[in-house]
């Protein structure tokens, strides 16, 4: 005789008190992983996601029947979205337009039931959205390249922005590559902050050329790892730490810290199976830090890279 097959439930679920429709759809082919599943990983991280959401605009990537179907970029709070979401006015192109915030753990669970997979901040908070409060190396590695050289871009780097004065902190995407970032003290406006992530990354593209670029252009990138600043324009997000990857085996952006990167399998390592766990045993929080190593952009830093 052949067991029952397990009942899959159309009810609704509840998480932290928000209601969970379809909870067993899966939203990661690759892990089985269900929309409830989801839900209950950033109920378990919330004290470590929503510091790194408090008060910053938002871009979520939104793929309704899960990371295998359809994907869009949201950065606009719309009627649709839960009334968890906080607004924010920003003044953009068209004059002016509400963005979203995301301040509580109860938001960031019901845009998990509004088929939210990714959650992409500014480099700036609401207090001061004019003047970057962290600075953002996106390391991109051509198809090619090997793990171990994205791993050293990333310590070269560190080194050249140490040298600069600044404190270098790292998390793996979920995805690809690694973003490196430097806290800043508000102060610099984003086209300085911008000129002088452009700055180190055409320095270090044009000392190793053989390792970077500094543009965007594919057709060169081969063999390359692309420092991708343009994270640091105004308007332009990244994926925020802790938050899950829209992608087959449910990766998780994780902070580490330098020490763990040489024995890192890859970028896609941490997930929303082992995170939780992670953190649960971790005996000092890799951005313990953070806010300690702010630093101003300003003049005799720039003028280190001729800006
Ligand atoms: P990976 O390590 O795989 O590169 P990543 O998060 O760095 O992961 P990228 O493709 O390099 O992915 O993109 C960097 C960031 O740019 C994303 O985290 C996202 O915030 C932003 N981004 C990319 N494409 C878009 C888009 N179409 N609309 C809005 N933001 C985008
Ligand atoms: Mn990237
Ligand atoms: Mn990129």
């Amino acid at each position: 005789t052949t067991a029952p097959k397990p009942k899959r439930s159309t009810e609704d679920a509840e998480v932290g008190g928000v209601r969970i429709s379809h909870p067993t759809r899966i939203v990661f082919p690759g892990t089985g992983d269900t929309k409830v599943d989801l839900a209950r990983y950033y109920e378990q991280v919330a004290d470590w996601l929503v510091p790194q959401l408090k008060d910053r605009p938002l871009t979520l990537v939104r793929c309704p029947q899960g990371a295998a179907h359809a994907c869009f970029f949201q950065k606009h709070l719309t009627d649709t979205m839960p009334e968890g979401v906080q607004p924010v006015e920003i003044k953009d192109e068209s004059g002016s337009a509400t963005y979203m915030l995301a301040n509580d753990v109860r938001a960031v669970i019901q845009l998990v039931q509004s088929g939210v997979l990714e959650l992409h901040t500014w480099g700036a908070t609401q207090r001061a959205l004019e003047q970057p409060d962290r600075m953002i190396f996106d390391l991109d590695p051509a198809p090619d390249v090997s793990w171990q050289q994205v791993v050293e871009a990333a310590q070269l780097l560190r080194g050249l922005l140490q040298e600069a004065g600044l404190g270098v902190f790292l998390k793996t995407t979920g995805g690809k590559g690694l973003h490196v970032e430097v806290p800043l003290k508000p102060g610099a406006d984003w086209d300085t902050v911008k000129a002088f992530s452009k700055a180190v990354a055409t320095h270090l593209a044009q000392q190793l050329p053989d390792r970077f670029i500094a543009t965007m252009s594919k057709a060169k990138r081969n063999g390359k790892i692309f420092i991708d600043y343009l994270r640091n324009a105004r308007g332009a997000t990244a994926v925020a730490a802790y938050s899950t990857r829209a992608r087959d085996q449910a990766g998780v952006a994780t902070p580490i810290a330098w020490d763990e990167l040489p024995t890192l399998a890859s970028a896609s390592f941490w997930t929303i199976h082992n995170v939780p766990e992670r953190l649960a045993a971790m005996k000092h929080n890799p951005w313990a830090d953070y806010d300690k190593a702010r630093v101003k952009l300003g003049p005799k830093i720039v003028q280190k890279f001729g800006i």
